[in-house]
């Protein structure tokens, strides 16, 4: 497809997401903003995404330490750094949370790498958003949309995987026996850090690191540690750029922290902020989230595998007929289409379990309005967000949901994730097929899409483990398995 072509006519909002429209006929508001969204940015990755995605992904593998700055200036001028900020705070959030998750696939069926360098960001602000800690998120906001406006863009990324522990430190019941390098110690006045984290999507371009190492690794999530460091705070480097596959976008980087001490107005949680024994539904909250939004991303990568595919078949012509007259490649297409759509169905479900645990499906119209955000930041207000004790209740509120609640999320979060990065790399797969010696070559994006899509069956867990992941939050649950052997008895 060529850069600025229309999509095929069926993939319009009413075909893609019929269960949404059918909701706007109940709420017409949530699903106007949803539509809303949508279109901004099918617009901005048509017109303004695509023609960078292909020419970026050369730059980066023709010198590995290449990193793409016009693609964070270009989100930062379309506010796409702080679109999932709400509107008091600043950002550009429509308020949508159904929104939210298409937005995702219609960028991911552009350029999947654009969405992990964004993706690293908004990680990061969700991790710190579900740590209730006001002070700093107001403060990071406050970076994030004056960076928008000024032209200096703000970043931060999310720091948890390890050299030696991955999926472990994802997983509650993995954590305590997982092989961490990082320590954290309270001193005076802050905490120290020692370690190495690795493979930190935006790592390198990021202004703020937000770095998870609990205080004791014997009780990782009770004594969980939250830190912001500063690019420049002495003590912490940036390690190695990682010369991976595909999303070449994205700079996946080590952080290295050499006693690298953090004021105490940088720590974002240390034990005791958070109410004892509820330590892993910062974990889950989290999760739940990103992983409906890889599962949003596999959808996308799914849907532009599809598209290029299709636009293939439509022109090129084997022995005198389009491939596309021919019904085995009609076959194949919707083969290939289908999976889009049952990846969608399931990130959807995903959403709506997120909505019915601990997310409003939108932010009320007053919360959304100028006059809240002119409230939000009267002194009272904020001296009141900003107090121990109205933290402590956030996230009481939050991690008190029922039991049954936070499993259902896990589960559907796992299999939203599962489903779409495994169509996304299947349908890469039959793309390049389809398209044989074309396929291969890079100006037809079909072979970038398919290094974009094996890495998205790896983070946020990789796909073997939030299978087992899925098990135990809906199976094992009433079955009595111990799925990871965690068991005492
Ligand atoms: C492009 C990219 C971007 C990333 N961005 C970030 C980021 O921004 N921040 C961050 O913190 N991390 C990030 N990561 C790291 C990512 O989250 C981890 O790679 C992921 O969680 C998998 O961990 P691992 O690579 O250590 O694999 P491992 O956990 O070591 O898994 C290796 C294999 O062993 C299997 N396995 C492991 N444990 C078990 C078990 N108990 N039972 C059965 N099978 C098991 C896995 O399923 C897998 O097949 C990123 C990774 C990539 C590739």
């Amino acid at each position: 497809m060529t850069p600025g072509s229309e999509y095929p006519p069926l993939i319009r909002f009413d075909d893609a997401f019929p269960g949404l429209c059918w909701l706007g006929r109940v709420r017409p508001r949530w699903i106007r903003m949803a539509r809303s969204d949508w279109s901004r940015a099918r617009n901005f990755a048509r017109r303004h995404l695509w023609p960078m995605a292909l020419t970026v992904d050369r730059a980066v593998q023709a010198d590995r330490r290449y990193l793409a700055e016009e693609l964070v200036h270009l989100a930062a001028r379309h506010r796409l750094l702080s679109m999932y900020l709400p509107r008091f705070m600043g950002g550009s959030f429509s308020g949508s949370v159904l929104g939210l998750f298409p937005v995702l696939e219609e960028l991911a069926a552009v350029d999947p790498g654009f969405v992990g360098l964004i993706g690293g960001h908004h990680l990061g602000l969700t991790a710190l958003a579900l740590s209730f800690n006001f002070r700093l998120m107001d403060r990071v906001a406050g970076l994030v949309v004056r960076g928008e406006q000024t032209g200096r863009p703000f970043l931060i990324d999310c720091a948890i995987t390890e050299p030696g522990a991955g999926s472990d430190v994802e997983e509650e019941d993995l954590f305590p026996r997982a092989d961490l390098c990082t320590r954290a110690r309270a001193v005076p006045g802050g905490a120290v850090l020692s370690g190495r984290k690795c493979f930190i999507s935006t790592g390198h371009l990021a202004d703020w690191h937000l770095v998870i190492i609990p205080y004791d690794r014997t009780h990782p999530l009770d004594k969980i540690g939250l830190f912001l460091v500063p690019k420049n705070s002495p003590g912490f480097s940036l390690g190695a750029l990682e010369e991976k596959m595909g999303q070449k976008a994205a700079p996946a980087s080590e952080l290295v922290f050499d006693d690298c001490f953090v004021p105490s107005d940088m720590i974002v949680t240390q034990p005791g902020d958070l109410p004892p024994g509820r330590g892993e539904a910062l974990l889950h909250g989290v999760l739940g989230i990103t992983r409906t939004a890889v599962g949003a991303m596999g959808a996308g990568m799914a849907r532009g595998a599809f598209e290029i595919a299709l636009d293939f078949a439509a022109w090129h012509r084997v022995r005198g007929r389009r491939m596309i007259d021919r019904q085995g490649v009609q076959e194949t297409l919707i083969r290939m289409l289908a999976r889009v759509h049952q990846a969608r169905a399931v990130y959807l479900e995903a959403a709506f379990a997120l909505c019915s645990a601990f997310l409003p499906a939108q932010i009320p119209g007053f919360l959304n309005s100028a006059l809240y955000a002119r409230l939000y930041r009267t002194r009272f207000l904020t001296r009141l967000r900003h107090h121990a004790w109205f933290r402590r209740r956030a996230y009481r509120l939050f991690a008190g949901r029922p039991v049954t609640d936070h499993q259902r999320v896990q589960f559907y979060s796992s299999l939203a994730k599962v489903t779409g990065t495994d169509a996304g790399l299947a349908n890469a797969h039959q793309a390049l097929d389809l398209m044989g010696e074309a396929g291969s070559r890079h100006e037809n994006g079909a072979e970038k899409l398919f290094r974009d899509a094996k890495l998205g069956q790896i983070y946020e867990g990789a796909n073997e483990l939030n299978r087992l992941h899925m098990f135990k939050h809906f199976l094992a649950r009433d079955l009595g398995v111990d799925v990871f052997g965690t068991d005492p008895k």
